[in-house]
């Protein structure tokens, strides 16, 4: 699997702390191109199986015109072995979907595309300084499924000061969520804001009564949790992120990509320097806690070394017993209320 970063974004979004950069005009992408491009040379051997998907994230990708992409997409062509190819997904902001763009994209081979709406309600995308309009967010969804598309991902934030009610949204233009809890992350626009007091915020309590309306909501529409942030129709989990979750080795390239190789952890640094660590046994047992309690399929057994078998089943048992896990068919699974604490329960049993 391959994950392409692109750093790139019209303006910065209030609540954003990722690396990007913002871009205005041609001139702004610098040698972007040419970098990525000898990047993916001077790297091809690192994966020698045939790639079953690839991941445009960033960042905008769908900032980039289509001569751009069309071009990287032909670097990964002759670097790599494609033919398995099952999925080739690009993140998009819905301002820049046009028609004709997406046609380009189907065109390139995407067949997946994630797009970030965040919210319907007008006075929220101003405040999370989207560039976008309600309006051209459903057109977008709409135009991306003229262009062929049959796979679209649409993210959504909630716990912002206007909740919107995404029951009037028509949820058959999609076949993925994405959901996200608003956080405050420091040094970000949106906490200035909010330690000014010119943004408040819902409570803990309020968050959390959101995410349960919006669960059901998604359920009643037919789709399925299958992450704690992640909900599908049936056969529209995303490939790629399913295999991180599976620990698959992955590479990243772009001046913000992480990869993985089984046992190192390499980074890209912005100023063009790399980084990299050997995995202990303890950090990828960590790993595999923080990663597999956040998924519905939960933690399977037979991944947990011998070693560590019986000290993790003592840990689990508190959890087990006020019914947060689900000690079932070789897995420890988080229920739905388990799910809301993955993160601190994999935290209690880190080693
Ligand atoms: S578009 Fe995405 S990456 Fe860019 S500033 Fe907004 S949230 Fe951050």
């Amino acid at each position: 699997m391959i994950y392409i970063h692109v750093p790139f974004c019209h303006r910065k979004c209030t609540y954003c702390a990722f690396y990007s950069k913002p871009v205005h005009g041609a001139d702004g992408f610098g040698r972007y191109e040419e970098d990525l491009l000898e990047e993916m040379e001077r790297r091809k051997g690192e994966q020698r199986h045939p790639i079953k998907t690839v991941y445009f994230g960033g960042g905008t990708p769908s900032i980039l015109p289509t001569e751009v992409l069309a071009r990287i997409v032909d670097g990964l062509h002759r670097c790599f072995d494609l033919t398995a190819l099952e999925e080739m997904t690009i993140e998009a902001n819905p301002e820049d979907l046009a028609p004709e763009y997406l046609k380009s994209l189907r065109q390139l081979g995407f067949n997946r595309i994630s797009i970030g709406v965040q919210s319907l309600d007008e006075r929220m995308l101003r405040l999370l300084n989207r560039r976008h309009t309600a309006q051209q967010a459903v057109e977008a969804l709409e135009n991306a499924r003229a262009a062929g598309f049959g796979n679209i991902s649409v993210d959504f934030i909630y716990g912002l000061p206007i909740e919107f009610q995404f029951s009037i949204f028509n949820f058959q233009l999609v076949t993925h969520v994405s959901l996200y809890a608003l956080t405050v992350e420091p040094g970000t626009a949106l906490s200035v804001q909010v330690e000014k007091g010119r943004v408040v915020l819902p409570g803990e309590d309020e968050v959390v009564r959101q995410y349960h309306e919006l669960h059901d909501l998604l359920s009643t529409n037919g789709f399925v949790q299958y992450e704690v942030s992640n909900y599908a129709k049936p056969g529209f989990e995303s490939k790629h992120n399913r295999r991180y979750w599976d620990r698959t080795p992955y590479l990243g390239l772009g001046p913000g990509a992480h990869s993985f190789d089984g046992c190192r952890r390499r980074w890209n640094n912005p100023d063009g320097s790399v980084g990299e660590e050997t995995l202990t046994e303890a950090d990828a047992f960590n790993e595999l806690l923080m990663t597999s309690l956040r998924t519905v399929r939960g933690l399977p057994k037979e991944m947990v070394a011998d070693g560590q078998k019986e000290k993790l089943h003592c840990g689990m048992q508190p959890f087990v017993k006020c019914g947060w896990i689900a000690d079932v068919d070789g897995y420890y699974r988080p229920t739905a209320e388990g799910l809301l604490h993955a993160d601190g329960i994999a935290a209690a049993l880190f080693v």
